[in-house]
């Protein structure tokens, strides 16, 4: 989602005249899209400020402004020193100049309202928002037409969209409609939240033939107390049921996860159920990230008693369980 929004605040700063500069030392303006879900993400706007201080300290003859944008927590507001803070945007209304010739990101909504325990997106990011399918058709239409092949449609939770404009076009029936534009590209979409991938949405993607046949279903563990914490509104029963529905569709499906190990409180029993479900599953791929405390969050009112040590052990066991694994 940060990559679609950086594309589109380079395209509005080209509009005002500015075009990308080769390095950082070379700018005249530096734009920090800032991702504040993980706590590395964070770190790594720590060392670009050290960075940037430096940058200012040379006697280069000429001004550098920065500006800090995208997923900020109020406290960071005030912590990072930039030039100036823009606020984070749904940037639905600009046509982007995409860095790929060939993948393209279409946003279809922006925002959260569903407060998972440990997540900040609803907090940095804002309520839910949905952009008309009508806009959505337009933006792939030109993608197509300029030769994309590979289409990602974006959203947070992308099967809570509804289109504004005609509240009975949800995310299945918006699959569909894009499917059915003429054309040689393939459809993919991220995220999803198990809690309401409805049978509709399953038929959807099965029977939509330019739909990608590879899913990422964040599951974030496999113990049901633990899935209460996070407030992720669904059990490990109901998972692994909604997993076997969309296999018997769809059985050469490629499926991946996202794991959240480390929350607070999880004992290794708690961290045994989540292993015994990758195992499972047999996930092709995961996205595992160890528990940060994030601020604002209601998960950051319980302490993080997880020692990085123990961590690092459970995710090695993950790591083991599934055939490749992609760190965030
Ligand atoms: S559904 Fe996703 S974006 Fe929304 S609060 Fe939960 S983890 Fe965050």
């Amino acid at each position: 989602m940060n990559k679609s929004d950086s594309e589109r605040i380079a395209t509005s700063l080209e509009k005002k005249g500015y075009s990308l500069a080769s390095n950082m030392k070379e700018a005249d303006l530096i734009v920090v899209n800032m991702c504040s879900v993980r706590q590395s993400a964070v770190d790594r706007v720590n060392g670009l400020i050290l960075k940037l201080k430096k940058m200012k300290a040379l006697p280069a003859g000429r001004q550098v402004k920065t500006a800090l944008t995208g997923c900020i927590l109020k406290k960071d507001r005030k912590r990072f020193k930039f030039d100036e803070i823009w606020d984070s945007k749904n940037y639905f209304d600009i046509t982007p100049t995409c860095q790929s010739k060939s993948s393209a990101f279409v946003p279809i909504s922006n925002g959260c309202n569903n407060f998972c325990s440990y997540c900040v997106v609803p907090f940095a990011r804002g309520r839910l928002v949905c952009r008309s399918h009508q806009q959505i058709i337009k933006e792939f239409k030109r993608l197509i037409k300029n030769g994309f092949k590979e289409i990602w449609l974006l959203g947070q939770n992308v099967n809570d969209y509804n289109s504004p404009s005609d509240k009975s076009i949800n995310f299945a029936k918006l699959l569909k409609m894009v499917n059915q534009i003429p054309g040689d590209f393939s459809i993919r979409f991220m995220s999803p939240n198990p809690k309401n991938f409805t049978n509709e949405l399953i038929s959807a993607m099965a029977e939509s033939k330019k739909v990608a046949k590879y899913l990422n279903l964040p599951v974030q563990s496999g113990d049901d107390e633990i899935l209460k914490k996070m407030k992720r509104s669904y059990t490990v029963k109901q998972y692994k049921d909604l997993i076997r529905r969309i296999r018997r569709k769809m059985p050469k499906i490629n499926l991946s996860t996202d794991a959240i190990i480390g929350y607070p409180g999880e004992t290794k029993k708690q961290f045994q159920n989540t292993a015994k479900l990758f195992k499972e599953i047999g996930f092709d791929m995961a996205y595992i990230s160890k528990y940060s405390p994030r601020s604002g969050t209601a998960a950051f009112q319980i302490k993080d008693n997880i020692t990085l040590k123990e961590k690092k052990q459970r995710e090695k066991i993950l790591r083991k369980l599934i055939k490749k694994h992609e760190p965030r």
